[in-house]
């Protein structure tokens, strides 16, 4: 049966729920190791081995919504908030193009006191000033606004659902539906975007059949960026002493995320690299990632935005995190892109 599986991947052809299912249960380090070296392979052949180094800039911790894994969730008033003001936001892309990044991810809460009249402006000064291209992650918002967005020149838009089970979701998402997150990411490929959605590993009650969907539902919503991360459990939600996701499982998705859906930009997260700080981004870089986002948020906010508790890199300045990422990337013997990173997806069509 796994030979059969191993086959299908060498020869290209689809894999079913059925033998995603099958791969993420594997826990002999033979066949693992066989099956990242099949994704490694992947990456090299449809994506090459650059390694694309994207900016990210945390810009606001406010958020009007509970998700209940998350740290800034609005019902913790445990954390101190934070907001960066706009010229701050434009000094730090700044910074970050600087440092020779390409691409800067503006992300934060769903802060709606960041009107589509400001985000389109700071969208076009970045444009006018800054040789970037712009993905923003900021959340839900009408159709109307992202289109603005695009239309102001952002290039990408990140939008995570977590999971594909309804209920999973619903339990999550107390203020948030399914569908329309569904809805949204279709709109955003419609406008233009070039999108990007992702999940967490390890949540409570997830089954392997159920982050084998989650691997068929990026390829269905035809995906430009996948992020997987291990779920971190923050004691100020109400997730409060849920485990930890699994690092192996989550490098088990990264690796069939690239064999199903083999030209999407796929980053090795933070999260990954807090729960493995040796060399979690390392080794995810040589199953399948191609992408590292390094952080460029003032060091005084970083400690802030607290997703998830213990995250890696947050006392270090930009140039810090710049000069560790270089020398941890080319110990790998990888070399770093130095264009803008657009979706391959589009390039191949
Ligand atoms: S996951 Fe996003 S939308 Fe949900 S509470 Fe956290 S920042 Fe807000």
């Amino acid at each position: 049966m796994l030979n059969q599986i191993f086959n299908k991947i060498d020869y290209g052809q689809e894999l079913s729920k059925k033998d995603l299912a099958c791969l993420l249960a594997l826990e002999n380090q033979g066949d693992l190791d066989v099956l990242y070296d099949k994704a490694d392979k992947v990456r090299q052949k449809y994506v090459g081995d650059e390694v694309h180094l994207r900016g990210l800039i945390e810009f606001s911790n406010y958020c009007r919504k509970n998700c209940n894994y998350c740290g800034i969730r609005r019902g913790n008033s445990k954390i101190k908030r934070y907001r960066m003001a706009i010229e701050e936001i434009l000094d730090t892309v700044s910074v970050a193009e600087e440092l020779g990044y390409r691409t800067v991810v503006l992300q934060s809460g769903e802060d709606m006191s960041y009107t589509v009249d400001k985000l389109a402006e700071l969208i076009k000064r970045i444009k006018q000033q800054v040789d970037v291209a712009i993905t923003l992650s900021i959340g839900e918002r009408p159709r109307e606004e992202y289109e603005r967005l695009y239309e102001a020149g952002a290039d990408r838009f990140l939008l995570r659902f977590e999971t594909s089970s309804r209920e999973l979701y619903r339990w999550l998402h107390p203020d948030s539906s399914y569908d329309e997150r569904m809805e949204i990411l279709t709109w955003l490929k419609e406008i233009g975007y070039q999108v990007g959605s992702g999940v967490m590993i390890g949540l409570p009650g997830q089954t392997v059949e159920g982050l084998a969907q989650d691997i068929l539902k990026f390829k269905e919503l035809d995906l430009d960026m996948v992020g997987v991360g291990p779920y971190i459990c923050h004691e100020e939600t109400p997730l409060a002493g849920h485990a930890s996701g699994n690092v192996e499982m989550t490098f088990k998705v990264i690796a069939l995320t690239r064999i199903v859906i083999p030209y999407a930009h796929i980053p090795a997260t933070t999260a990954l690299a807090t729960l493995r700080p040796a060399d979690g981004r390392e080794k995810a870089l040589q199953l399948g990632a191609n992408v590292v986002m390094p952080n460029v948020t003032p060091a005084k906010y970083r400690a802030l935005y607290e997703l998830y508790p213990s995250k890696v890199c947050v006392q270090e300045e930009a140039a810090q995190c710049h000069g560790c990422m270089y020398g941890r990337i080319y110990s790998l013997g990888r070399p770093i892109s130095q264009d803008y990173g657009h979706s391959f997806r589009r390039i191949s069509q």
